[in-house]
């Protein structure tokens, strides 16, 4: 997502002449060699990465990439992780190697171990990554003369021998190891004795010496199936990051703390919010009654607004025949996201991965004239995706979730305002809940991909030109990206950026002027003839799962009164006083409000303990002067305790209910609290 800057890269090409090293070119530019802004490799016209020590036969222009740019920290991570390697076999000499990637911000690598690694493990290996980034050692780059040369020297490594053997099949995103035009390994040289100390099969490119790693971390551990599957053996994992500086390394450990500070899945337990079932199983979250509450407010609320703008609620079923999905093209092009079908008397069933087809028989069910349209009918809808349950994450990836779906069905004449309309209501949520950083991606056909995507140009040109203007009046900043269109059409993706400097798709939206056509879905104009109709997809609130998963990260557990479960904790300083109490919960009960009385055994401060742990907006103490004067004493979540009278209390709570008020919310980025 981080703007280019072409101009720019324009102008820093590079002439390398025949027969001399990159690292000569760079060095003779007078280009940075040390520190965050180091070249560390090249990119050449194929695009492709080199190290510095490539020759090219014949002059050549390349482009000096900096470690501080994305493909450079990719570098660096990717480097890091040969260091960790190396570090590994040197302290646990019988450890098998396999893969070893850059991921985003870090980088890891599979070890086939006896034992799993300990925490004091990782700080060993650690510490010998230390002392070889500090010995220099040179990257160097061999050719095997053949396959046979390759597996000879790996006789050893048993995953890597797999890897040689699998050349040209594996996903070169994820495998460094082959996937280049030759077979290559590296060899970490001691840049004083000239001697190989360590080598590995990968195709590179790496940085030019280990002593340019400025700041690394080995974060944790984990336990991975060799290529994902678990049929095949377990291997441990160690997960590292890598920075150009050691502020930035500072910032990102941090990020990292705070992140599993708010991590949903330890609040959804603290907060008894979801809870997973091993009988129901796995990916398929159980909601408990208080993430249940959570989710209902919003439901309500998307309800309240969906209903000022003309929605019509439908319900359908979570199963559909096959037919419907041959209709749509989920069968048998999309597969992957379906589960096997169900036999019932003969004919074939799917849980369906999305509602689109379904709404489309409910438009279909009856004939429409252009004076019902825009037609637009909401569900909030359970769908059912594959997801392999290594990808499972909490409530963030799971197999089954209900989405805040609508469809508009409009004429063509309509879908720029019906969509802008879309737009408006993702920005008027997220202001609501306190959510500032977020941006649309737009994403286009690839024209060049001709399989990927319908082949009706005008209607391209036609859906792109409404999305865009739309966007534009929106005033929602946004980015695009090529080829990340769906078959039907251009879609709209609402990213969230999240108080940890995380980013996510939080909804995805839709021009779609295609499915109406599959689908026969027409309305008769004024001048008597059938039109196709368009339709908008829309899901501003994402799925429950997502967003409520979101949405406890975003606040930290600290809801705001409105979506909070419990939203008052009263506590009475005595026994005497559970009946006065009682009082004040039928007061505030009666004003919609949630509250229960602490009846548990204890004392005032380990009461108060215990709601603030339970992340319980107001807490409203009761004692016996309270009782004679009919009042509360109420504890914010600042701290700030004020006496008022009941009925004063009654209206604020509902006041703060009613204007959804974040006072006290969690969602201020931890160094913007204090
Ligand atoms: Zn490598
Ligand atoms: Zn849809």
């Amino acid at each position: 997502m981080s703007a280019s800057r072409p101009a720019a890269a324009a102008e820093r090409v590079l002439a390398i002449p025949a027969g001399t090293t990159c690292a000569e070119a760079v060095a003779a530019a007078g280009l940075p060699m040390t520190g965050p802004d180091a070249i560390v490799v090249v990119r050449g016209q194929d695009g492709a990465l080199r190290d510095l020590s490539w020759i090219p036969d014949a002059d050549a222009q390349v482009e000096p990439v900096p470690m501080s740019s994305p493909a450079g920290l990719t570098v660096l991570r990717h480097s890091a992780a040969h260091v960790l390697a190396q570090a590994v076999q040197d302290l646990h000499a019988e450890a098998k190697l396999g893969i070893g990637p850059p991921i985003e911000d870090g980088f890891y690598y599979d070890f086939d171990v006896p034992r799993p690694f300990q925490s004091e493990d990782l700080e060993r290996i650690e510490g010998r990554m230390r002392e070889i980034i500090k010995s220099g050692q040179k990257f160097r780059r061999r050719v095997f003369p053949s396959l046979d040369a390759a597996r000879a020297e790996l006789a050893g490594e048993p995953y890597k021998l797999e890897l040689v053997g699998l050349k040209g099949e594996v996903d070169p995103g994820e495998v460094m190891e082959v996937g280049g035009r030759e077979l290559t390994i590296y060899d970490n040289v001691d840049s004083r004795t000239g001697e190989v100390r360590w080598s590995d099969l990968c195709r590179g490119p790496h940085l030019p010496s280990t002593r340019l790693i400025p700041a690394v971390k080995l974060t944790r551990n984990a336990a991975a199936y060799w290529r994902g599957n678990e049929k095949n053996p377990q291997l441990q994992r160690i997960y590292g990051t890598a920075w150009p500086t050691r502020d930035a390394l500072r910032d990102y450990l941090r990020m990292l703390a705070e992140a599993a500070k708010r991590d949903h899945r330890r609040i959804g337990e603290d907060l008894d919010l979801f809870a997973f079932s091993k009988e129901v199983g796995r990916g398929l979250p159980l909601w408990l009654p208080n993430g249940t509450i959570v989710r209902d407010e919003l439901e309500e609320w998307a309800r309240q607004t969906e209903r000022r703008l003309g929605y019509q609620r439908v319900a359908t079923p979570h199963i559909a025949q096959q037919d419907l999905y041959y209709l749509s093209g989920h069968l048998p092009y999309y597969t992957d996201d379906l589960y096997s079908p169900i036999d019932i008397e003969g004919e074939k069933y799917y849980l369906r991965p999305m509602n689109c087809p379904h709404h489309h028989m409910v438009y279909k069910a009856r004939p429409h004239s252009y004076r019902d349209l825009p037609y637009k009918l909401a569900e909030h809808g359970t769908v059912y995706r594959f997801e392999r349950s290594g990808q499972l994450h909490g409530l963030m990836r799971t197999r089954g979730f209900t989405q805040n779906d609508a469809h508009i069905y409009c004429t063509y004449d309509q879908a720029k305002d019906q969509f802008l309309e879309v737009m408006r209501m993702h920005d008027d949520y997220y202001r609501a809940l306190g959510i500032a950083g977020f941006y649309m991606v737009l994403a286009l056909r690839d024209p060049a991909n001709k399989d990927k995507y319908h082949d009706d140009a005008q209607m391209w040109e036609t859906s792109e030109r409404i999305t865009r203007e739309a966007m534009e009046e929106s005033r929602i900043p946004y980015v695009e990206e090529l080829g990340g269109a769906a078959h039907y059409g251009p879609k709209v993706d609402f990213v969230i950026r999240a108080v940890t400097g995380k980013e996510f798709a939080a909804s995805t939206n839709q021009v779609d002027f295609y499915t109406p056509q599959r689908f026969g879905l027409t309305y008769h104009d004024s001048d008597g003839t059938e039109k196709p109709v368009a339709v908008i997809h829309r899901a501003p609130l994402g799925s429950h799962e997502r967003f409520v998963a979101h949405l406890t990260e975003h606040y930290a557990g600290a809801f705001p009164v409105w979506l909070a479960p419990e939203q008052i904790r009263i506590i009475p300083v005595v026994d005497e006083l559970l009946g006065y109490a009682e009082e004040v919960r039928a007061a505030l009960v009666d004003a919609g409000l949630r509250a229960d009385v602490d009846t548990s055994d204890g004392r005032l401060p380990g009461k108060v303990r215990s709601a603030v742990t339970r992340k319980i907006p107001l807490i409203a103490v009761v004692g016996k002067r309270e009782a004679e004067q009919r009042s509360v004493t109420v504890r914010y979540r600042s701290g700030e305790e004020i006496p008022m009278p009941l009925t004063e209390f009654v209206e604020q709570g509902a006041e703060l209910v009613a204007t959804k008020s974040l006072a006290g919310a969690g969602h201020l980025r931890p160094d913007a609290e204090a």
